[in-house]
């Protein structure tokens, strides 16, 4: 299975692709995970994306195409993916069309996550992740049961992104909108595009976007 989750940046496709991971031995493919584990190795590619990435724009599709093609390649993806921050551009997604065909691979569906973008701001300040596994928390809405301490493997140590902030937020948003929601009529033209409310509470995301995978 091959799913796409798309939404703008703080609408809950990390939250939820980690429960899908879970749920159904999905592997999440995170692109932004990817990008900053280049950046702290200081790869090539790390090099090129920091700065890009600070300043809340995007990283070129060449390079996003060629790490989403060397990923998919891997054996761990063989039961299927979870797109997490790709594609987001309609050139990475006419890329993404090539390189599933000549894998013989095809998409199930692309998941629209629809916010406000007035909710945002306040999701990407409080959000913060543990250093040791990288579950995914929030100061206000999805605090861990018990304080400082990770719940899915005891970590007390977490992490913020050097990118969450509201200074950087605008220009992210400006992105999603000029760059990555043209997508929606693209993947809507295929007949994949399913939509659920990214507005509702986290579990009501998950129900809303199991009951999508039962239909495929
Ligand atoms: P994305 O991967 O789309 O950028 P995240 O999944 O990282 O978004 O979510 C952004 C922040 O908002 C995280 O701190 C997360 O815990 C929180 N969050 C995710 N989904 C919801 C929701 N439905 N309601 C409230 N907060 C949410
Ligand atoms: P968010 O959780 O806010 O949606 P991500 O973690 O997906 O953010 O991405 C963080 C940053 O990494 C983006 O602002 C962008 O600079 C870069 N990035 C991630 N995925 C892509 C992509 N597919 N194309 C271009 N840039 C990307
Ligand atoms: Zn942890």
């Amino acid at each position: 299975m091959i799913l796409i989750l798309l939404g703008a940046p703080g609408a809950g496709k990390g939250t939820q692709a980690q429960r899908l991971e879970d749920a159904h031995g999905l592997i999440q493919l995170s692109t932004g995970d990817m990008l900053r584990a280049a950046v702290k190795a200081e790869t090539e590619v790390g090099l090129k994306a920091k700065e890009v990435m600070n300043k809340g724009q995007l990283v070129s599709d060449d390079i996003m195409v060629g790490i989403i093609s060397e990923r998919l390649d891997q054996s761990d993806c063989k039961n299927g993916v979870i797109l997490d921050g790709f594609p987001r551009t309609e050139a990475q997604a006419e890329a993404l069309d090539q390189l599933l065909n000549d894998k013989g691979l095809s998409l199930n569906a692309v998941i629209e996550m629809k916010t406000d973008d007035a909710v945002l701001v306040e999701r990407i300040t409080g959000r913060y992740t543990c250093a040791k596994c990288g579950a995914g928390y929030h100061d206000s809405f999805l605090k861990p049961a018990v304080e400082g301490v990770c719940d899915k493997c005891g970590g007390t140590e977490f992490t913020r992104r050097s990118d969450d902030k509201a200074e950087t937020v605008k220009s992210r948003l400006e992105a999603y909108h000029n760059q990555t929601a043209p997508l929606l009529p693209y993947y809507k033209d295929k007949g994949i595009l399913k939509q659920v409310d990214g507005m509702a509470e986290i579990d009501e995301v998950t129900h809303q976007i199991e009951a999508v995978i039962k239909q495929i």
